[in-house]
């Protein structure tokens, strides 16, 4: 069975107070199909005012929704998982459609945002409080964790369903209303969720969207209303976020870019290494935020394993996503492609040997797409900036180190610290590994680590900026404020005033 085709609207409106709506801004983008090159639709950029108008009806939503008990906000959740389950292709064949990785892969990430949406259909467990009896004689004490207001979300194009779920179906669940500025790449997705929230239920005004940019985003950094912001997206903007938010009082989660290295050990299973490197390199065009883009090869892994990954990079089956056999879709706009092949270039320039160069790629039938093909770099060494930087693209950098400790040292000296993984047979190897490496999400024989949906997500160093992590318990704290209560009543009330610091009694 072929993919469904999605019905998309010629112009991608903001969905403000229940409803899709033009806004008053005038400006809007081109959406591109990065497998055609054409031109599929407009976005509209909102304008400060829109953005106003969204934080208005998030706020006129908010006394109602954060009195809901918690169990029927879940309801309204689960009614939607229950859509999002039923529309799980149509929303993958939107994805593959403006971000163009494979319309499989799209349904990986249609997934793993619904085990978000179930997670958070459980979040009323996560709300109750502690109490404590008889704190003193006649005084108990309890802390309950109340929602924080009217919040945002503001995610990247590389994921435009599973990264807003890491967000909104958690603040939903802890009674918050949500201000979603999505990104303007592949904006169509967070359209269609709303639509699908308001058939579960959702009150109007609860869940918003504004399409934009910079301008968008400045916005809600700087509305009052506004009481916490999450990011996703690369490590400058994630920083600016984090520094402008924090600036405007706000409390802020910002994810941001990444360089994940896979340690390959010269006791580990080489057939399963390869496996794992390509599909983590090349899946979704490596435009994953824990995608791997560096091998470690450690002793003589190197020789053994390099031909076979430059014979697998040649052999990747590359065309538009939404061909069921293929594996890897183009790059998602030509702006992008552009920085990546200036990548290759600068690799080539310094020194690194180019052993598959998937610049020029071409797809017969889709000439004007954004190509490129899986490329591989051998010889690569710490100060090359195809090892410094995020690539973001289909390309893996091969680094020769001659054992585990310096291995270690290698990824623990980089300044991003999202995902990493070791490939290993040995117990104690992979114990060491994990105990001792300075990044926040730890693969042993798993190439992609991403935590389940109650476990949280987050990277370490110039990956995460703010305290808490994406989702799970950490997830709920973010979206929640503790309040203490400490009571007594007038039977168990002493006589007359107390001037000393009051202690239990
Ligand atoms: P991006 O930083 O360009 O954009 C992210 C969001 O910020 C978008 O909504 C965009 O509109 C907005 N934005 C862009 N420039 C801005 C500016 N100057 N001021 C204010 N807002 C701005 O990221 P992208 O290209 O959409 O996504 C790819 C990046 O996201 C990669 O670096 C990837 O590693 C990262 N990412 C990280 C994670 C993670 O969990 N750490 C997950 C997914 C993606």
């Amino acid at each position: 069975m072929g993919a469904p085709e999605p019905k998309f609207s010629a112009t991608v409106q903001h969905w403000i107070a229940g409803q899709a709506t033009a806004g008053t801004g005038g400006r809007s983008q081109d959406v591109y199909n990065p497998a055609t090159g054409a031109v599929a639709r407009q976005v509209l950029l909102g304008s400060v005012e829109d953005v106003q108008a969204a934080v208005a009806a998030a706020k006129a939503a908010l006394p109602g929704w954060s009195n809901t008990p918690p169990i029927r906000r879940a309801r309204v959740l689960n009614k939607f998982l229950e859509l999002l389950n039923t529309h799980r292709d149509t929303l993958a064949a939107m994805i593959t459609a403006e971000h163009g990785k494979v319309f499989t892969d799209a349904q990986g990430e249609v997934t793993r945002g619904i085990e978000i949406v179930e997670f958070a259909c459980g979040i009323p467990q996560l709300l109750k409080g502690d109490y404590t009896d008889q704190v003193s004689t006649g005084i108990d004490n309890w802390t309950m964790r109340q929602p924080l207001g009217v919040v945002a979300g503001i995610t990247p194009f590389n994921f435009p369903c599973m990264v807003p779920c890491w967000m909104f179906p958690v603040a939903l669940a802890c009674g918050n209303t949500f201000v979603l500025k999505p990104s303007e790449r592949d904006p169509s997705p967070s359209l269609f969720m709303a639509e699908l929230l308001k058939q579960a239920g959702l009150p109007d005004g609860v869940f918003n969207v504004v399409q934009g940019d910079k301008v968008a985003v400045d916005a809600l950094l700087e509305h009052p209303d506004v009481k916490a912001v999450s990011f996703v997206g690369s490590t400058p903007i994630a920083q600016y976020i984090y520094e402008r938010g924090a600036h405007f009082g706000k409390r802020v989660q910002a994810l941001g870019g990444a360089k994940n290295h896979m340690v390959v050990m010269p006791d580990a299973d080489l057939d399963q290494a390869v496996d794992a490197l390509v599909g983590a390199a090349y899946g979704s065009a490596g435009e994953r935020c824990m995608a791997i883009s560096v091998a470690v090869l450690v002793g003589d892994v190197a020789d053994r394993i390099v031909p076979r990954l430059a014979e697998r990079a040649r052999a990747l089956k590359i065309s538009n996503g939404m061909e069921l056999d293929a594996e890897m879709g183009p790059i998602v706009t030509k702006q992008a492609l552009d920085r990546i092949c200036g990548y290759i270039e600068d690799g080539v320039r310094s020194g690194a040997t180019l052993l598959v160069d998937g610049r020029g790629y071409r797809v017969p039938g889709h000439e004007n797409g954004f190509w490129l093909g899986g490329t591989l770099f051998d010889h690569v060494t710490p100060e090359m900036r195809i090892y410094r930087e995020e690539i973001f693209g289909p390309v893996l950098a091969c680094v020769r180190v001659k054992d585990f400790a310096e291995a270690v040292e290698l990824v623990n000296a980089h300044e991003y610290g999202n995902g990493v993984a070791c490939f290993t047979r040995d117990g104690n190897v992979a114990r060491e590994f994990a105990r001792r490496i300075e990044v926040g999400m730890v693969g042993i024989n798993v190439p992609i680590p991403v935590p389940m949906a109650w476990h949280g997500f987050g990277g370490w160093k110039r990956s995460l900026f703010g305290d808490m992590h994406a989702y799970g318990e950490e997830g709920v704290r973010f979206y929640t404020r503790q309040k203490s209560v400490m009571q007594r009543w007038p039977e168990s009330t002493p006589k007359g005033a107390e001037f000393v610091m009051p202690t239990a009694k």
